[in-house]
């Protein structure tokens, strides 16, 4: 069975807040009707209406499934040397953007964003 990028990224929305009203009400839209070849990701909170797009680096990986599992097991903390990682979805207001993030199982800082 394949998850389309889509439906990745739909459910890893679900359990994501909207940082403008903190409700758990974000939904993904394609935009494909803009005649540019590639589809648009867009986000939008059902609550307050902010907008967010999808950031590049996290739509190229949510199109390689299921290789983010491999990718976890490949990073180390640079604070705590642990293996133990794990990916999370969310949303920056500031930018306007959504995209994965990697943080450390052990001492919780983050790694890596992929925007
Ligand atoms: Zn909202
Ligand atoms: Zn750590």
């Amino acid at each position: 069975m394949t998850v389309s990028t889509v439906d990745q990224i739909q459910s890893d929305l679900m359990k994501t807040a909207c940082p403008s009203c903190g409700t758990k009400e974000l939904d993904l839209r394609l935009r494909c009707d803009l005649g540019q070849g590639e589809c648009l990701y867009l986000i939008k909170c059902a609550r307050c209406g902010t907008n967010y797009a999808v950031a590049a680096q996290t739509k190229r990986l949510a199109s390689h499934q299921p290789t983010t599992e491999d990718l976890l097991s490949t990073l180390t903390c640079a604070h705590c040397a642990s293996t133990k990682t794990e990916l999370g979805f969310q949303c920056d207001l500031t930018s306007k953007e959504c995209f994965y993030t990697i943080t450390c199982k052990a001492c919780g800082k983050p790694i890596k964003e992929y925007r």
